[in-house]
């Protein structure tokens, strides 16, 4: 068998297939082989660069790897991610659209439909990030399989002369998704986080300013959960681009979905896409379809809602047992391209605004 070529545009996924330590190294890079079931399509070259890594060093090691048979050493250096070109970090991030997904209640999926979002987005090659405002419960750290509470380096802008101010280092998801969570401030999963109003809104606030996150495409804003205060000042402290609103077929979820649209309409922050959670299930031995939670209300809320339906996602055992396992980012259902797709489109009718830039308190 011809060996695969190893230079920059090589698929992982066929480089694994072929060269078995490959995967070992990959990894000692930080890029996961459950990458490889994030994108069957993904390059090194591009694996590198979600990663913030230069692609050589990688290519080197794969190489060397070959002929050796063994993992080389690889220096600190090469594996850590630069999350700017050295001196580009100037107290700013550039987050080109900050989307907050929204529901009226608790219990919807909203977490969940956040993660396929964000799966679905990095898969279209977008830079994206989860600030996790939702401190309900430790939901997308789990989702992604995150335990390890978020490092913390000395704010690089610093001047000198001056004690430079912590910040948090967003964790890293295997496919490179960009992850701020209270639920990573400490390593106990269960410790409940009780903020309300305005101190949430400065956690959630800091979570914003006082991380250093890359420059992204999409900054993904998991709120907490109903139509209450804190998931409205969190909306009126950040700029926002574009609302997500996520519902279940019931009678209820209208009458939520009007509550929303009018607490949204009076913030002057516009809904970009509605996403109908646990729509239906199509039963695995017979394929028949049922309306678990009754009749689909997805035309009426994008009406009420005045944007437009991103997808219907079926109640789906397979991706529970994902979810639960911490590997969200494995699932293979083009349900999450299309979500992607949707919000893109949505996103391209905006009105154009300029890449916003947060300053860094
Ligand atoms: P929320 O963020 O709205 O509170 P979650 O995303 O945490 O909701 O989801 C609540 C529970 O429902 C989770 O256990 C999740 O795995 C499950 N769930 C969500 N969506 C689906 C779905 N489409 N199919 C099956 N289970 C789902």
């Amino acid at each position: 068998m011809a060996q695969t070529e190893i230079s920059p545009r090589t698929n992982i996924r066929e480089i694994v297939a072929e060269l078995s330590i490959a995967e070992e190294v990959l990894t000692e890079f930080g890029l996961h082989c459950a990458g490889c079931g994030v994108n069957k399509y993904e390059t090194i070259e591009q694996g590198a660069k979600a990663h913030g890594l230069r692609v050589e060093p990688i290519l080197a090691a794969l190489t060397q790897a070959r002929l050796s048979g063994r993992v080389p050493t690889i220096m600190n250096e090469d594996k850590t991610p630069v999350r700017r070109a050295p001196g580009e970090f100037a107290r700013r991030a550039r987050f080109k659209y900050v989307v907050p997904i929204m529901s009226g209640k608790g219990g919807v999926g909203k977490s969940l439909t956040t993660a396929l979002i964000a799966v679905g987005l990095r898969r279209a090659g977008k830079k994206v990030g989860i600030l996790d405002a939702d401190i309900t419960g430790p939901s997308i750290p789990r989702l992604f399989g995150l335990t390890t509470p978020l490092g913390l380096e000395p704010d690089p802008s610093t001047p000198p002369g001056q004690q430079p101010k912590p910040l948090m280092v967003p964790a890293m998801s295997r496919s490179a998704i960009e992850i701020v969570s209270s639920n990573l401030l400490t390593d106990k999963e269960d410790t409940a986080m009780i903020w309300r109003g305005p101190i949430l809104s400065g956690v959630i606030r800091q979570f914003y300013e006082q991380a250093l996150w890359s420059d992204l495409d999409y900054l993904l804003i998991d709120l907490p959960p109903g139509t209450s205060d804190a998931p409205l000042t969190v909306l009126q402290s950040l700029a926002v681009d574009g609302i997500v609103l996520v519902t279940m077929p019931q009678r209820l979820a209208t009458m939520i979905v009007r509550k929303a649209a009018n607490l949204v309409h009076q913030l002057g922050k516009p809904i970009v896409g509605v996403v109908e959670n646990m729509s239906y299930f199509v039963a695995p031995d017979t394929g028949k379809r049922y309306d678990v939670f009754g009749p689909s209300y997805a035309d009426e809320v994008a009406t009420l809602a005045g944007a437009p339906m991103l997808a219907r996602l079926p109640i789906d055992p397979n991706l529970v047992a994902l979810a639960d396992n911490g590997r969200v980012e494995e699932i293979d259902d083009p349900v999450v391209d299309v979500l992607a797709e949707k919000l893109q489109a949505a996103m391209a009718q905006r009105p154009a605004k300029p890449a916003e830039t947060i300053s860094l308190i």
